[in-house]
């Protein structure tokens, strides 16, 4: 059984904001629900002096949530906006870029690499295009802006906290060739993501105007799944050269995808092509190929849209195992052919000009 926005929404009446004493749905501080499956994920928007207070409520929202049948996972934030002045990371940090796209002083190009939905290998194939265009001999950074779940840190293999010796810009991290900054290097493991202070949209942009990026050549931003406020936000806040959308070849997440690409045509966002994950599986022990979620979708998509299509990446164990060993199947294992599917797709935006 599937579950509904109505029945979240009435599960979370029962919640009550303990500012204005209403529940937490007439109070009007649920933001971004999203229903992916039986994943639920949604976000409590407060002013920052209430966002300390916020985290039992938030944990009786989760709570609540996890109860109902055929949810099988919450993800809840408080974002915390700030009443008058404008969004800081921290102490003496000066104001956020203007509200227009900015460019970033240093960084040529920014591709934004979005997918319609979780789970389809979105940050995988960022991270593999990190590392796989710095191996041609380009300056990469990657943004991680996935704030429902970050995972660059733990595929990029990065662990601590980014320095902040003035207290107005951050000093990003660095691995296999590639330069990141993730909302995950801003928390402690396993802490629930709780933005005290500086709204969601302002740490982002922040992210963006205040980590000194350096010289890079192109700065990849992961985006979170999905078409909500952070995606338009980066499309708006951002000069994007263009974006990758990434997809699996089933209906259902090609489905989502053009909705990915409608936000972008939205918001005037160039699509620079479609990647196809999960293509192709290729038995370990006996080599056969099996197309688990079909084949070709992705490709079939862009063609009829009259989109370039970047490529198609198999379905591989050893592509997560590197992941989450905290090196790229392009860094663990360059030679192999799943490597050589993220290093074409590389390839491609060098030889088109893109990077
Ligand atoms: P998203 O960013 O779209 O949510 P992830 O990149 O986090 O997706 O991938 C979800 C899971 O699937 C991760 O465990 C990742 O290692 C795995 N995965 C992604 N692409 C592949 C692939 N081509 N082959 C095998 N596993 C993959």
């Amino acid at each position: 059984m599937s579950i509904t926005r109505e029945q979240i929404l009435d599960t979370l009446r029962r919640i009550e904001d303990p500012a204005s004493k209403k529940d937490i749905v007439s109070a009007d501080i649920v933001r971004a629900l999203t229903i992916d499956g039986g994943e639920v994920r949604f976000v409590l928007e407060v002013a920052a002096s209430q966002g300390a207070a916020m985290e039992p409520t938030r944990l009786a929202a989760v709570e609540a949530v996890e109860k109902l049948p055929g949810v099988t996972k919450v993800s809840a934030l408080v974002t915390a906006h700030s009443e008058k002045q404008p969004p800081n990371l921290g102490t003496g940090a000066k104001p956020a870029a203007p509200a227009g796209p900015a460019p970033i002083p240093g960084v040529k190009k920014i591709i934004a690499v979005a997918s319609g939905k979780g789970g389809v290998g979105k940050s995988t194939v960022s991270s593999n295009l990190a590392v796989a265009l710095a191996a041609e001999g380009k300056k990469v950074g990657l943004l991680d802006a996935d704030v429902y779940g970050p995972s660059q840190p733990r595929m990029l293999g990065v662990t601590g906290h980014p320095a902040s010796p003035d207290g107005k810009t951050i000093l990003p991290l660095r691995n296999h060739g590639v330069t990141l900054m993730s909302m995950g290097l801003m928390m402690k493991e396993n802490e629930a993501v709780v933005w005290r202070g500086p709204m969601l949209m302002g740490a982002l942009q922040q992210m963006l105007n205040q980590v000194q990026w350096g010289e890079l050549d192109v700065l990849i931003i992961d985006l979170p799944p999905g078409t909500g406020d952070v995606q338009i936000t980066m499309a708006q806040k951002a000069e994007i050269e263009g974006a990758i959308v990434v997809s699996t070849p089933q209906d259902v997440a090609l489905l989502d995808a053009r909705k990915a690409l409608d936000m972008f045509r939205k918001t005037n966002t160039k699509v620079l092509g479609m990647v196809e994950n999960m293509s192709t599986h290729v038995c370990s022990n006996c080599g056969h190929e099996e197309h688990i979620f079909g084949h070709g979708g992705a490709k079939a998509e862009a063609e009829k849209l009259g989109l370039p299509f970047l490529g198609e990446v198999p379905l591989d164990i050893d592509i997560r195992l590197a992941s989450d060993a905290g090196a790229p199947v392009v860094v663990a294992k360059p030679d192999s052919p799943q490597a050589q599917a993220f290093r074409d797709i590389a390839r491609k935006l060098i030889d088109q000009g893109i990077v």
